[in-house]
């Protein structure tokens, strides 16, 4: 049976927008030792606005944003939904079929009689296509190929959430010595964010089955009684959330699957709740025991 106080500590949790699927969970989250999270839409905000587009010399940039778009006509990454806001023409997504996204690499489409590619240095090399090359710092870089042919790159730029660094702080204070960022993103922009935002540790350019077995060695690593909490908002993300001990996902804007995968849901995305959900479950362990 489940001490009455668990019910008032998922009960408080709950008030807070912390949904918390079961009282082991809350058992856990007292004695987290290690959280990493996922980077796009966990700790930034996942609205991407167009820095910059780098076409190669005899393309129109506008061209470039147009193919981008339409190729990411149909995605639910915060990449494409980005893309196709920022493009000011009309999207006809009936020009658009034999759609193939590839997590951590990008998506290629037909547009038209057209292959286009729109992706990360991954995508390209898989693909084959040559003569890429980014030496940028600004931000995350998408290449964009057609039919095999590089045409140029979109800079894309979002901003971290304005409580990341506070959340970081607050752990740190909880006791929680690691935190350890896990992204598909570029060095460049997970150095900067890693640093920005007090982040202990970070590793970049992952695939999601990378994630997976970081989290697994991340996991081989605590002590004893240690937990380790996995925050995440993607599709690609409900493996690693599901591996943790704590599987801990954004309500708002996260995938139904991540959500589904998880053991706990912030409701406002908002990651300052994970240090929140840490204070309530040590309470309820005090009253507990
Ligand atoms: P993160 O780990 O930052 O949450 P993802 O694993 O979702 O990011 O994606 C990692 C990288 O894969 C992105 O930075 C991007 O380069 C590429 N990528 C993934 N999905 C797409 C997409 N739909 N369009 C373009 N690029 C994508
Ligand atoms: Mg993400």
């Amino acid at each position: 049976s489940v001490p009455l106080s668990f019910f008032g500590g998922i009960g408080a949790a709950s008030r807070a927008g912390i949904l918390v699927k079961g009282s082991s969970y809350l058992e856990a989250l007292a004695d987290t030792e290690v959280i990493a999270f996922d980077k796009t839409g966990t700790l930034t905000d996942g609205t991407f606005n167009v820095v910059a587009i780098h076409p190669r010399a005899d393309v129109d940039p506008d061209a470039v944003l147009s193919m981008a778009a339409h190729a990411e006509a149909y995605s639910d990454h915060p990449i494409a939904l980005s893309l196709r806001s920022a493009y000011t023409g009309t999207i006809d997504a009936a020009r658009v079929r034999d759609v193939t996204e590839q997590g951590g690499h990008g998506v290629s489409a037909m547009v038209d009689e057209h292959v286009v590619a729109v992706g990360n240095d991954k995508l390209m090399s898989t693909l084959g296509i040559a003569d890429w090359h980014a030496c940028t710092l600004e931000g995350t870089v998408l290449h964009v190929a057609l039919d095999g042919a590089y045409v140029g790159h979109i800079v894309i730029a979002d901003l971290v959430k304005e409580d990341a660094a506070q959340a970081i702080r607050q752990l740190h204070a909880a006791g929680v010595n690691r935190a350890v960022m896990l992204t598909g993103d570029r060095e460049e922009v997970a150095q900067a964010v890693a640093a920005r935002l007090g982040i202990d540790e970070h590793r970049a350019q992952l695939l999601p089955q990378d994630k997976v077995s970081l989290v697994e060695d991340l996991l081989a690593s605590t002590s004893p009684k240690g937990k380790l909490a996995f925050v995440g908002d993607g599709i690609n993300d409900a493996p690693v959330l599901m591996r943790a001990d704590i599987g801990i996902a954004m309500g708002a804007m996260g995938s139904d699957a991540a959500i589904e995968a998880a053991d706990i849901v912030l409701m406002n995305d908002r990651p300052s709740n994970i240090a929140l959900a840490i204070r309530i479950a040590r309470k309820t362990m005090r009253i507990v025991w």
